[in-house]
């Protein structure tokens, strides 16, 4: 206990002081200090400055009570205990002073200088402890918020960390996917490219072995068949390597969109004598540009490849002595091209694998190809923000229609 205990009576009767102070100065040791808080207001700003152990609270305070006087320190935060002085002593008042913050009560008239000094010395060490418990529990409560806030951060790490590793598997995956990919594609290209080449090879052969025979001047239209023979073998191989050529290149991302400004009349007419050398007996391609404007900006690289695909599968599928259509058009801002055929069709059965790698109908094992042609244009297409559809029809025909937005430089 300190040296010297203050306390402070607030009590509006100064007789009450006179006798408080009496009894006080009555316990043993007379370790005490009172001072006197006559009012309300008074004692409010007198107990505000924290200078007293304990106080002492008349019950009956003029227009307030002693009950409000507590209520309002305890919430302003003094800590220090008061001790309510009542005129009676029931269980009631004992509550009220208990539910108020007073940590005890004493009846006016009743107590001696004994039970003060027991209440006071009472009183200081319950608010003592209830200080520490107080303490306590706001370091707990520091305590545990510190960890709180530790376990959610530790949680978001986790998170993160967790959607690092399924981004993580996830890229492992489309890596592993497209490896098995490009594996099969690899062991199908094996198997194609051992099996197209064959017959152009073999051709180029046979033919070169019978132009060493062909020695007379009689025989320049045999030897020019032969030429013809062997020239359109090459023509084969090289569309079978371009076309292995151009899927590699898509699979490493190495196909880009670089358009420029050119006549598309005059570029697809170019595209059309090109095929020339290559269409079957009595084929020829009909070729028009449906529209007044001729100006396109687009990838003149992809549409080559695009026309020459479509239009050699336009031959290719069709018979000796047959027309292949081919319009363009620009129109607002689309470009139109359609390839059309009257030839042998698409079997219902086969349009859903159309544009799979290597695919190719039932009714084509007799004719040359990769089942790679469809894939490439589908894929140029879209690489300059087209589409591709088409129409088919067994034994009558196919359409191929290209869309593709117009844009200029
Ligand atoms: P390829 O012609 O080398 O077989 P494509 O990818 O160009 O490969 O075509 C895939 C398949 O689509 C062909 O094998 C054929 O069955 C079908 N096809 C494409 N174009 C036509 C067409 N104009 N008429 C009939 N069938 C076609």
């Amino acid at each position: 206990m300190p040296d010297r205990i203050r306390v402070l009576l607030v009590d509006d009767d100064e007789d009450d002081f006179i006798i408080a102070r009496d009894i006080m100065d009555d316990i043993p040791g007379r370790n005490y200090v009172l001072d006197w808080a006559p009012s309300f207001n008074e004692a409010i700003s007198i107990i505000r400055e924290q200078r007293h152990h304990v106080y002492l609270v008349d019950f009956r305070l003029g227009a307030h009570d002693g009950l409000e006087l507590i209520t309002q320190a305890v919430n302003e935060g003094i800590t220090a205990p008061f001790i309510l002085l009542t005129g009676q002593s029931d269980r009631e008042t004992d509550e009220k002073a208990m539910r108020a913050g007073a940590q005890d009560y004493l009846v006016k008239g009743t107590f001696n200088p004994y039970d003060l000094e027991r209440s006071i010395r009472y009183s200081i060490e319950h608010a003592k402890s209830l200080a520490e418990i107080q303490k306590l529990n706001t370091e707990l409560e520091q305590r545990v918020e510190d960890r709180t806030q530790e376990l959610a951060a530790a949680i978001q790490n986790l998170e993160k960390a967790n959607k690092t590793l399924k981004k993580a598997q996830q890229e492992i995956y489309k890596a592993l996917q497209k490896e098995k990919e490009l594996h099969e594609l690899k062991s199908r290209f094996v198997t194609i490219a051992s099996h197209e080449f064959r017959t152009p090879l073999s051709t180029v052969l046979s033919s070169a072995s019978l132009i060493t025979k062909y020695k007379s001047a009689e025989d320049d239209e045999k030897r020019l068949k032969h030429v013809g023979r062997i020239k359109s073998a090459v023509h084969n191989l090289t569309n079978i390597l371009n076309d292995f050529l151009s899927i590699s290149r898509m699979e490493e991302g190495k196909i880009h969109n670089v358009p420029s400004t050119f006549d598309l009349q005059s570029f697809a007419a170019e595209v059309v004598d090109e095929m020339q050398g290559f269409l079957k007996e009595g084929q020829r391609i009909d070729y028009r540009h449906e529209s007044e404007q001729i100006t396109v900006y687009l990838d003149k690289q992809l549409m080559r490849n695009v026309m020459i695909n479509l239009l050699s599968n336009g031959s290719k599928y069709s018979g000796e002595d047959s027309t292949i259509w081919f319009t363009t058009d620009i129109k607002g801002d689309a470009i139109r091209l359609v390839v059309r055929d009257e030839g042998i069709g698409i079997p219902e059965g086969d349009k859903a694998h159309l544009f799979t790698p290597f695919f190719r109908a039932q009714n084509v094992t007799n004719i040359q190809g990769t089942g790679l042609g469809l894939n490439i244009v589908k894929k140029y297409v879209e690489i300059m923000g087209g589409e591709l559809h088409y129409e088919s029809e067994l034994d009558r025909g196919t359409t191929f229609t290209i869309t593709l937005p117009y844009t200029t430089a």
